[in-house]
């Protein structure tokens, strides 16, 4: 099987470290909104990536986070805030939402689904570490990762340090914050000052009370459950800097070990009515909401007929073509099916319609194509359609 990494920028064959066991883990929510349909494109297509290492035998560990606590201000806290409740309570009643959405779509569970909250000793561990070995410093209570210090910082993104800036701002909100000694550099840990303490997230530490930063919960908990060399690093693109580059840093730092993931998969953006679907630009689609239309077969098959790595926009007539779609496969199946033989070599034809869907995709999991030869199938009404149907995960 060829897949597309962004770490070499190139479709690689894909070679697990364990030979039948693939570690895979997926940067979850941050749970203080509903779910939209980007949130459903990325997770679907991992969903179906780990389907289809199953199909072939593999041994799947996944793991997916939530980022119910984080050094930032401006998602959780600002919401709690302006809803007088506790942050725990808003990240627990979103992050239930989305599993709740998620699950309707047939989405398989993780091996283990963690919050961020409950990993905190993971997270100063690690942090103590890197202080240890000095790629990070303290100031005032809180911890930075030194980024001049990492050789080969940049390898994931391929930024300049002036692009790294441009894109800082709109993710760090400490960027120009005078503790550090650059400003690309990584909060590890949050100092919170006693006047802030019943009003935000705070844990005691050997730094003082504080709260981790969003990279360093991925980097701990994919070491924690997973080890410190995964296969398989995804997440949506938006992450690719500066959340994961400074998840290679930190692990690797840490470890000593590189890779810290050998293959790294970003989703295509989703895009409506010409902007990404975001909550700043308010051009979110709900998944609760297109639920109450259209099955989740057909949300589904919309998610699976764009490239997973390729960027897409939603509209809502091609969410009725997938109804169609998923209507005629779902009508073939209730027909009675045949098996076929070559004239010429006696071999069933089925057997070659396994291999053919394959082949679609080992090719980088070209699901657009492999929906395309459902349809075909579905036409013939062939005795494999049923199994391969289900393999991407569609409900029977
Ligand atoms: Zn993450």
């Amino acid at each position: 099987m060829n897949i597309l990494n962004s770490l070499s920028g190139k479709e690689e064959e894909f070679t697990p470290l364990h030979k039948n066991k693939v570690t895979i883990y997926v940067c979850g929510i941050t749970p203080y909104d509903t779910t939209h349909l980007g949130h459903a494109s990325t997770y679907i297509s991992f969903d179906s990536l780990i389907r289809y290492l199953k199909f072939k035998g593999f041994e799947v560990l996944y793991t997916q986070n939530v980022t119910d606590v984080n050094d930032r201000d401006h998602d959780i806290l600002d919401r709690a805030k302006k809803l007088h409740v506790s942050w725990k309570k808003l990240a627990e009643y979103w992050t239930e939402k989305f599993l709740a959405d998620m699950h309707a779509l047939n989405w398989i569970h993780p091996s283990h689904y963690v919050k961020a909250s409950r990993h905190i000793h993971h997270m100063i561990d690690l942090i103590q570490e890197l202080l240890d070995k000095g790629f990070a410093y303290r100031r005032n209570g809180s911890v930075y990762l030194d980024t001049a210090k990492i050789s080969g910082y940049g390898k994931l993104s391929k930024l300049s340090k002036v692009e790294m800036m441009k894109v800082s701002l709109d993710f760090e909100e400490d960027l120009q914050c005078p503790e550090k000694k650059n400003p690309l550099d990584i909060t590890l840990w949050r100092a919170s000052s006693p006047d802030q303490l019943p009003h935000i997230p705070h844990f005691a530490s050997p730094f003082g009370p504080g709260r981790p930063g969003w990279h360093i919960e991925c980097s701990a908990m994919s070491m924690e459950y997973l080890g410190e060399q995964i296969d398989i690093h995804g997440g949506g693109t938006d992450l690719k800097f500066p959340h994961h580059e400074a998840e290679i840093a930190q692990s690797e730092g840490a470890s000593g070990k590189a890779p810290f993931a050998k293959y790294w998969l970003h989703s295509g953006t989703v895009f409506y009515r010409g902007a990404k679907m975001s909550k700043s630009k308010g051009n979110l689609v709900m998944v609760s909401d297109l639920l109450k239309k259209y099955s989740p077969n057909a949300i589904r098959w919309l998610l699976l007929s764009n490239h997973w790595s390729k960027p897409w926009e939603y509209k809502e007539k091609d969410l009725i073509k997938a109804q169609k779609n998923v209507d005629t496969i779902e009508s073939a199946l209730v027909s009675p099916c045949t098996v076929r033989y070559r004239a010429s070599q006696g071999v069933p034809l089925e057997a070659s319609a396994i291999n053919q869907f394959a082949a679609i995709l080992d090719n980088n999991l070209d699901t657009p194509k492999a929906l395309e030869f459902l349809l075909d199938l579905a036409k013939q009404k062939s005795p494999s359609l049923k199994n391969l149907y289900s393999s991407l995960g569609f409900k029977l």
